[in-house]
């Protein structure tokens, strides 16, 4: 339904209570009147009555009926109202406006209002309809009972027009003013009524438009009115709403700043449990396809773990912690916190690299201990042997004590091995404390550490390096890379076979590679060798004096100055031997 405009419902309600104001003081002003007028028209019909009963008392007696009726039909044409004579049965004995011959035609009066009143009372009046003369008329009654008339009843009846008359030109009068004013009136109200929508409507408008978001639009009310208060006041408020909003805007655009910024996946979640927000990281932990919202975490992880966790946190708990493991190795801690109304706020936490490393540390642990167990049972047993001095005494006590020697060498060995690989996993190397080395020089020394090796199995060294190949390492690092990968290639190569030792330039790189005729690496194994403690054959590897560490000492180091590492085996157009490559940079 359409609803009424303010202004015609203002006026609807001036006319409202401009009828109410108008109407009933004028009822009740014309009925008062009315009843006056009445009143005094009884009286006045009373002061005839008793005027008309003087005069017949005055009168001498008359010869009959006939006499009296037409001196009472002659004083009613005189006085201009009607006379009538009632005899005590009701019956009509005069009248003056009823011709002769039909008086005795007349109803019997008897049960008419003001003759039974003047019966009872002596007079009476009334005002009513005569059947007789078929119009209103004014009666009064009264007994009478003289010696030179007729006795009854002697009633005057006064027409009512005139006083209908009076009663229909005060109305008429009445009205009239009452038109004037309301037309004056409704005029007035249209004016004022005007004047009051003005503001209201501007009000609305301002109200409007801040409802929109236009909060720059100023109320301006110039009259000192109540509407001018306001108008301040909606002035006021929108300035206060625009700064809250700029304020709660800036907020927003900062938490989602913050939001998209982290590494860590954060989802909101509505009270039924459905995804309300996500920021960027999220996406790339869930299958958000095309988008996350609306959906269930279970639809978009594929995880039952943590739509449990979100029911639950949803449900009862306040805060939840949990390790979950997802698809690709990864692993999230899932922290889930309740929002007090309604909704939990979910946390993804990228954990599998710490996972990873106390897996490693783990791993290594138990490597370390059974690296230095093995030698240590060995020590232990023959230390303890050697105790009895009867054993002591025979020809295998020497061998015991070169036993005892070897395992405490493996165990030296690891050892040292160890603090090698700590103290280069502890190192920032920075690329300034790198110099130009020469390779040649760092080679010639790690093989005269291997020498007394290379002599026992007899091995011929192939040297292809220039005198100077000058490569940015630092010296120390470089010996070491190339002792640890010639004695690699020494231990695992039958005698009499060869070494070769070559260096290649590519782009910016020298890649240097030492080529054994050895048992080669299986391609399985290839990838893993380099890691801590990676053999493969374990029990050769520890009876020909490796640690199992070399080469990854060896991948620290070349890492740390920026190069990198791999083996090939067999080597290119070889049928078994292992080649190792590494490379360095030529110049900074
Ligand atoms: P280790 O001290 O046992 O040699 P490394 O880390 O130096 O430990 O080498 C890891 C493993 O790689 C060795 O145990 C061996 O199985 C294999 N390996 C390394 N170098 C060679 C090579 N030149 N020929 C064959 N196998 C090798």
């Amino acid at each position: 339904m359409k609803s009424i405009r303010f202004r015609t419902r203002l006026l609807l309600s001036f006319w409202f209570i401009l009828l109410l104001a108008l109407c009933l003081p004028a009822y009740y002003i014309f009925q008062t009147l009315e009843k006056d007028i009445y009143k005094e028209a009884k009286a006045n019909a009373l002061t005839q009555l008793n005027f008309v009963h003087w005069l017949l008392e005055e009168k001498p007696a008359f010869e009959d009926n006939l006499t009296f009726d037409r001196w009472c039909k002659k004083l009613g044409k005189q006085l201009k109202y009607r006379i009538t004579v009632i005899a005590a049965g009701g019956r009509v004995i005069a009248d003056s406006d009823v011709p002769e011959n039909r008086i005795p035609l007349l109803d019997n009066h008897a049960d008419r209002e003001e003759i039974i009143g003047a019966r009872k009372l002596g007079q009476a009046s009334s005002i009513r309809y005569s059947i007789t003369l078929k119009r209103k008329l004014i009666y009064a009654a009264k007994n009478i009972n003289l010696p030179n008339a007729p006795s009854g009843v002697l009633r005057v009846a006064i027409p009512l027009s005139t006083v209908e008359t009076r009663l229909s030109s005060f109305a008429h009068r009445f009205w009239g003013i009452l038109f004037v004013i309301f037309i004056i009136t409704t005029l007035l109200s249209f004016i004022l009524a005007r004047k009051l929508e003005s503001p209201i409507i501007q009000i609305i408008q301002a109200a409007t438009a801040i409802g929109d978001g236009n909060y720059e639009k100023q109320l301006d009310i110039e009259t000192n009115t109540e509407f001018s208060r306001l108008s301040i006041c909606i002035n006021d408020m929108a300035d206060k709403i625009q700064l809250n909003v700029a304020m709660i805007t800036g907020q927003k655009q900062e938490l989602e700043a913050v939001l998209e910024g982290m590494q860590e996946g954060v989802m909101l979640l509505d009270e039924n449990g459905k995804i309300k927000a996500t920021n960027q990281a999220l996406t790339w932990i869930a299958k958000c396809v095309p988008s996350c919202i609306g959906h269930r975490p279970m639809e978009v992880f594929l995880n039952p773990e943590i739509q449990d966790a979100c029911n639950e946190i949803l449900n009862e708990k306040e805060h939840l912690r949990l390790k979950v493991p997802m698809p690709n190795d990864t692993v999230y801690e899932v922290n889930l916190v309740k929002i007090p109304d309604g909704g939990a706020v979910v946390v993804f936490h990228d954990i599998s690299e710490l996972v990873r490393l106390e897996k490693v540390r783990q791993d290594f642990v138990a490597n370390v201990s059974h690296e230095l167990r093995t030698p240590l049972t060995s020590i232990k047993g023959y230390a303890e042997t050697l105790l009895d001095e009867k054993f002591r005494a025979t020809d295998q006590a020497d061998s015991f004590v070169n036993t005892i020697v070897k395992n405490a060498n493996q165990m030296s060995n690891v050892v040292s091995d160890l603090l090698e690989l700590t103290k280069l996993q502890q190192k920032q190397q920075k690329p300034d404390q790198l110099f130009p080395v020469n390779a040649t020089t760092c080679f010639n020394s790690a093989m005269e550490t291997c020498m007394p090796m290379i002599k026992e199995k007899n091995i011929r060294i192939t040297n292809h390096l220039n005198d100077s190949i000058i490569v940015v390492a630092e010296e120390n690092a470089l010996i070491q890379i190339f002792r640890n990968l010639l004695d690699n290639a020494i231990r695992h190569s039958p005698p009499e076979t060869k070494i070769l030792v070559f260096a290649q330039k590519k782009d910016n790189n020298i890649v240097l590679g030492i080529q054994d005729e050895g048992t080669g690496i299986p391609l399985r194994h290839q990838k893993r060798i380099f890691e801590r403690f990676y053999r493969v054959d374990k029990e050769r590897s520890r009876a020909s004096g490796g640690t199992g560490l070399g080469l990854s000492i060896c991948r620290n180091a070349v890492q740390k100055m920026g190069g990198n590492i791999w083996v090939k085996s067999p080597p290119d157009d070889q049928s078994k031997g292992s080649v190792f490559y590494f490379s360095l940079r030529v110049r900074k």
